[in-house]
């Protein structure tokens, strides 16, 4: 690697977030490590970064213990998207809880700095509206979504374990439902979904009646978040909320896709997935008084330009 600048690592670094978070800390003079075992995420994500002199790839697991020279460090490292992470869901908990355990590990021997991309859904189908940090949640410890909803609930208990046992500088960041390009045309989330559908011109396929809520971030916004978590003063641990707090049915995304995509599709239902949270939106309030951030992009400002995106990708 070459000279100078913060040596950050970025677990997951070639996924939807992980690259666009590469391309961040590149861009402000880090020297990024990413590490990726290509679950999910693609080579094509960083291939513009990779010949950059300050950028270095390890393609390894992180549930495999590993010592990198490192000052900060990004978890990133999981697939995201419910079909995914059910697909081999004992390996999804195995990323969850021992990706955290090895890269606290590796905190603590370099006395790094640590941000936890946490999720939303450590609050589960949730009883309170909005869901706000000091709300505990209502998660099914045995269903389909436990292996990614307890595994990351679990790595949030190690991180504040590590924290509160070994002193190692903490931030657990909640991430509500992030989108824009990069993300893959069979990701299975539903922005990607619905809008390489209505592009295709094939049915869109809402799920039950479509009445469920979503908040959707857009990705530029969700990076600048994660840099000022990561940037915080040393005293914040969070956990910290960070989503778009503009919420809407299933419903209006579908009709709002098919709109802004000039599309003829027509919506299709399908079948309710289990445990599929009937509401969610996060209360930023936290992250608007001690980051200092809030979002920007609005929805349909981001779905155009998630949409240029997919109609590019599917046109080569
Ligand atoms: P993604 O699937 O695009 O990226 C995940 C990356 O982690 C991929 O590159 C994948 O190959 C890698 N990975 C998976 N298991 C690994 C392992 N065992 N070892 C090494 N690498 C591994 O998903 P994303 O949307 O970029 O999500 C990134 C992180 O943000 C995840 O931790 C996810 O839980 C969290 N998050 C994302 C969202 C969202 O809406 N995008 C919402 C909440 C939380
Ligand atoms: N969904 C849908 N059609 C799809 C994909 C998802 O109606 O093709 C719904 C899903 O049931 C959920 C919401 O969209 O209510 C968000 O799903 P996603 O998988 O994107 O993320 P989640 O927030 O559920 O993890």
């Amino acid at each position: 690697m070459g000279t100078g600048g913060r040596r950050t690592l970025v677990t997951g670094g070639a996924g939807f977030l992980g690259s666009h978070l590469c391309d961040a800390l590149i861009r402000r003079g880090d020297h990024v490590v990413c590490l990726d075992n290509f679950h999910t995420g693609t080579r094509d994500n960083i291939a513009p970064l990779l010949a950059h002199p300050r950028f270095e790839l390890l393609h390894h697991d992180v549930t495999v213990p590993i010592d990198v020279d490192v000052e900060r460090i990004f978890n990133l490292a999981c697939p995201a998207s419910p079909v995914h992470y059910q697909n081999d869901p004992v390996q999804t908990t195995r990323t969850c809880v021992l990706g955290a355990m090895n890269m606290l590990a590796l905190a603590e021997r370099r006395r790094a700095r640590i941000l936890q991309a946490s999720t939303s859904e450590v609050y589960g189908d949730p009883e309170m509206h909005p869901q706000h940090e000091g709300y505990w949640g209502r998660v099914n410890p045995v269903g389909l979504r436990s292996c990614y909803n307890e595994g990351k609930r679990c790595a949030e208990t190690l991180f504040f374990d590590y924290h509160r046992q070994h002193g190692l500088e903490i931030k657990v960041v909640r991430i509500f439902n992030t989108y824009g390009p990069r993300m893959y045309v069979d990701d299975g989330r539903v922005v990607s979904n619905f809008i390489v559908q209505a592009l295709r011109g094939d049915d869109v396929t809402l799920y039950g009646d479509g009445s469920q809520t979503r908040s959707f971030c857009h990705v530029d916004d969700m990076i600048a978040a994660l840099l000022a978590a990561m940037d915080s003063p040393a005293g914040f641990t969070g956990p910290v909320n960070v989503g778009n707090p503009a919420e809407l049915s299933m419903r209006e995304l579908a009709e709002r896709v098919i709109r802004l995509s000039g599309s003829t599709s027509r919506v299709v239902h399908l079948a309710l997935p289990p445990d599929d949270p009937r509401v969610r939106r996060p209360d930023i309030g936290l992250a608007m008084q001690a980051l200092g951030w809030r979002p920007a992009v609005s929805l349909d400002e981001g779905l155009d330009k998630t949409i240029r995106y997919f109609r590019a990708i599917l046109n080569a």
